[in-house]
């Protein structure tokens, strides 16, 4: 297997600014090898992105980004090569998104009491398939002139601290590792290390290795340098595989895609521990 690959990529399935078959495109533009297409919790993209990786002769690793919480903490769990059609994981990204509606609206009614916005605002910025969040809210904060992008949106009225926060139900990371697992998965924990001192505690990390987790996002912007440092002692320790990725949102993030990747080895490994869905081979 040749590289690189950027294992952490969103559509507009979920909160990227791309369909899947752009986000392909764009992709193999880039000169990427493959993309792993990994929308918050959600699978729809697969079946569009997997026809335009055959087209365009990439690489791709059909995955998905579930959210998970550990106490007051949010953990991103990277799922991939799983069964899609797998009930335990069907139930429960249905019951996540299905709860992210109910959160983002409870949200909306929250802003609408000090800016001018309606959750019809915000569905505009959706695709009828999408995995709605923060983000969504956020375009139409841009949309009706609040704010100029979404990192502002972020910074200020949809920061947690701004009181119109409301948190959204999921699953348990171990949990999370155990659905992946189950369904012939491959799970890796998404920029562990997003804050260094917001690393799991040690002693829950390896419930996780001992559940079958693979990876840790080593090589990810939002990782502090200090908390790269540790996940890679800890990837040693527990000999878990390092990857590396973009977490590329189209216009939505800085981002760019393929500024971090995975080495072709560890996606092989990846490949061969998988048994639930055959990756695209470019
Ligand atoms: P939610 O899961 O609905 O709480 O929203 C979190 C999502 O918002 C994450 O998946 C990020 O991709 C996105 N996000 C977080 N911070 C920012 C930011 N500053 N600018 C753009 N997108 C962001
Ligand atoms: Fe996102
Ligand atoms: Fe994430
Ligand atoms: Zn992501």
């Amino acid at each position: 297997m040749r590289g690189p690959f950027d294992l952490h990529t969103h559509s507009s399935v979920s909160d990227g600014t791309e369909v899947p078959a752009d986000l392909v495109a764009s992709a193999a533009a880039a000169g990427l090898a493959g993309i792993a297409l990994t929308d918050h919790d959600s699978t729809a993209g697969w079946e569009s992105a997997s026809a335009a990786a055959r087209e365009h002769g990439v690489s791709l690793l059909p995955g998905m980004e579930l959210s998970t919480r550990h106490g007051w903490q949010s953990v991103h769990l990277l799922g991939y090569l799983f069964d899609p059609a797998d009930a335990g994981i069907l139930a429960e990204t249905e019951r996540i998104r299905h709860d992210r509606i109910t959160r983002a609206e409870t949200m909306v009614a929250r802003i609408g009491h000090d800016y001018e916005l309606e959750w019809d605002d915000v569905l505009a910025q959706t695709t009828p398939d999408a995995t709605i969040g923060r983000p969504h809210i956020a375009d139409a904060l841009v949309a009706k002139g609040h704010v100029q992008d979404r990192g502002e949106a972020f910074a200020t009225i949809l920061h947690w601290r701004a009181g119109y926060y409301e948190p959204h139900y999921a699953p348990e990371p171990l949990e999370g590792v155990r659905l992946v697992r189950a369904a012939g998965g491959v799970p890796v924990i998404a920029h562990p290390a997003v804050s260094s001192d917001r690393i799991l505690p040690e002693d829950y990390l390896r419930r996780l290795v001992d559940a079958g987790l693979f990876g840790l996002e080593v090589h990810h912007r939002d990782n502090s340098r200090a908390g790269a440092k540790r996940l890679l002692e800890l990837a040693a320790k527990y000999d878990l595989a390092v990857t590396g990725s973009s977490d590329y949102h189209g216009t939505g993030k800085l981002n760019r895609l393929g500024e971090n990747t995975t080495a072709p080895e560890v996606v092989e490994r990846l490949v061969a521990a998988a048994s639930g869905w055959a990756p695209v081979l470019g």
